[in-house]
């Protein structure tokens, strides 16, 4: 017998139980609970199965939403994980980290009227219950392919390249400067939002699959690190999948003082402090016990920052955000998660210069006012005159965005194109880079964007790799031939 969908009309939205704020404070692990099996069915049933599936159009990797949803309400959860990694590498993970809100769900036909389908969490229980199971397995060729294909960066984009070029047989070697897998899967986003033991059971996975991992290898021109011209002669193709990781620095008067710093240097120590790693000492500093924690920015990566302070005991965190909170880039639900953990949000405040003398001590901030819309709808801000105010900080966080690392230069390769933001140019349809065999995929092709993005950028960059390696492969036996 069939479940009946279409519940939405009698069944209210449940996502899993969120552990209270009181405790989740006192830890670094994910704040969400499993969904149980009746519950996941339960909730999968509200679809009502749409002929055109806005929540599909709108994940960027197109996922088979609907069938997945029919599959778990039957409680035919094998299949439903087929059907869902059949589309996505990693789909546990974005159920767990994606922005629902702005993407599948946001897209859900139910709202407004009713609240969407908790995809995401579905999505999530699916996979977790897969691995449960037994019936994630590593990928088997069919058959080995002689040629090599080597991946610099193991992120998501590095990783589902990886995967997918190791299903068609390709011998896989995937560099990265880290010591661990999983690029800001790992060392970026804390684990309150995804634990690592999720992203390192993918690594054994990919290692039981053929993929050789060349970790704590950097490439470039450094003492070290592989010279980009080595690697290139090493193997057929090169996919480039090196993220973005140059800060935005902030300016103004007292910039330099020490007790300022960079978001992604904060929440690198805190997971590795978190991972059981000894910190250098030049790193000590990056922790918020016992003080007032200030953060600049209202994307996610500012979310991570301030949740990340809360968690080490800070005394006091703010946030810093020169628009109102609806104007705010980051998700809206860890905003929510955010407030109910004790942060305070200062809208509408900019920074005008940090206090101290040898070591900050202070915020001068102004008041902004909101003006007029530009084309995209993103309104402009104006600082109000004659309203500085001054927040109390012991420890200043930066979270201003990313810019990518000027590969050229660093790699001493000038042939290879980048665009006027230094993002690496692709051609849309092969994406390939300017330098014949050399592909790129993810944050260093976009610019600062989404894990479910990387994914997509991996698993198709992968795909035009095989069909560039298979069309030399053909052209050279003619050329024998002839
Ligand atoms: P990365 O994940 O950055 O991986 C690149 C890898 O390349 C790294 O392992 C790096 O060590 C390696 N590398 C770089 N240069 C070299 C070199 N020269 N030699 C060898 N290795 C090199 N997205 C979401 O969807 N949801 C979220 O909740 C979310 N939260 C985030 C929180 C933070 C703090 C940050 C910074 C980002 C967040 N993002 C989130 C964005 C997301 O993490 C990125 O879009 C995604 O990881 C990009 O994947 P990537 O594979 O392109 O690059
Ligand atoms: Fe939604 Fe992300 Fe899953 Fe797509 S991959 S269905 S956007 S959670
Ligand atoms: Fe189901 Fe909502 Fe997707 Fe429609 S848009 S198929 S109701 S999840």
């Amino acid at each position: 017998m069939t479940t009946p969908m279409l519940k939405f009309v009698s069944v209210a939205q449940q996502q899993p139980e969120k552990r209270t704020a009181q405790n989740r404070r006192a830890d670094f692990d994910e704040i969400y609970e499993d969904f149980k099996p009746v519950k996941a069915a339960e909730q999968a049933s509200r679809c009502s199965q749409c002929g055109v599936p806005f929540c599909s159009v709108h994940c960027p990797l197109g996922n088979n939403i609907p069938d997945w949803l029919m599959l778990t309400a039957n409680g035919r959860l094998e299949e439903a994980y087929e059907v869902s990694s059949a589309t996505n590498t990693f789909p546990e993970i974005c159920g767990r980290i994606c922005p629902q809100d702005r993407l599948c769900e946001g897209n859900c036909v139910i709202e407004p009227g009713f609240e969407s389908v908790t995809i995401g969490a579905v999505e999530r229980y699916i996979t977790d219950t897969a691995f449960e199971n037994g019936w994630v397995k590593p990928t088997r060729p069919l058959r080995e392919r002689p040629e090599s294909v080597g991946i610099v960066g193991a992120g998501p984009a590095g990783l589902a390249a990886a995967e997918r070029l190791r299903a068609v047989g390709y011998q896989v070697h995937v560099y990265d400067r880290y010591d661990r897998v999983g690029g800001l899967l790992v060392y970026g986003i804390p684990g309150f939002k995804l634990e690592k033991d999720i992203v390192s059971r993918r690594h054994r996975l990919l290692e039981d699959s053929g993929v050789t991992f060349h970790l704590g290898q950097g490439v470039g021109d450094a003492e070290g690190e592989i010279p980009f011209a080595e690697l290139r002669k090493k193997h057929e193709a090169l996919l480039i999948a090196t993220g973005v990781y140059k800060a935005r620095e902030i300016g103004g008067p007292g910039a330099g003082l020490p007790g300022i710093e960079r978001a992604l240097d904060y929440l690198t120590a805190s997971n590795r402090r978190s991972l059981g790693d000894t910190l250098p000492e030049d790193a000590k500093g990056l922790d918020a016990a016992g003080k007032n924690v200030v953060v600049l920015g209202g994307g996610d990566t500012a979310m991570d920052c301030v949740r990340t302070a809360i968690r080490q005991g800070a005394k006091s965190v703010k946030c810093l955000y020169r628009r109102d909170k609806a104007n705010m880039p980051g998700s809206a639900r860890e905003v929510k998660n955010a407030e109910e953990e004790g942060v305070e949000f200062v809208w509408l405040a900019a920074p005008e210069a940090f206090l101290g003398d040898d070591h900050v001590t202070g915020v001068r901030a102004t008041r902004m006012k909101l003006g007029m819309a530009d084309p995209t709808g993103r309104q402009s801000v104006e600082p109000l005159e004659g309203s500085s105010f001054t927040l109390d900080a012991d420890l200043v966080i930066t979270a201003l965005g990313f810019d990518p690392e000027p590969l050229p230069q660093l790699w001493g390769q000038p042939d290879l194109a980048v665009s006027r933001w230094g993002t690496l140019k692709v051609r849309q349809d092969s994406f390939m880079t300017t330098l014949p065999g050399v592909f790129a995929a993810g944050d260093i092709v976009r610019g600062a964007s989404l894990v479910v993005w990387a994914i997509r950028d991996g698993r198709d960059a992968a795909e035009r790799i095989h069909k560039w390696i298979k069309a030399n492969a053909s052209a050279d036996a003619v050329a024998e031939q002839g």
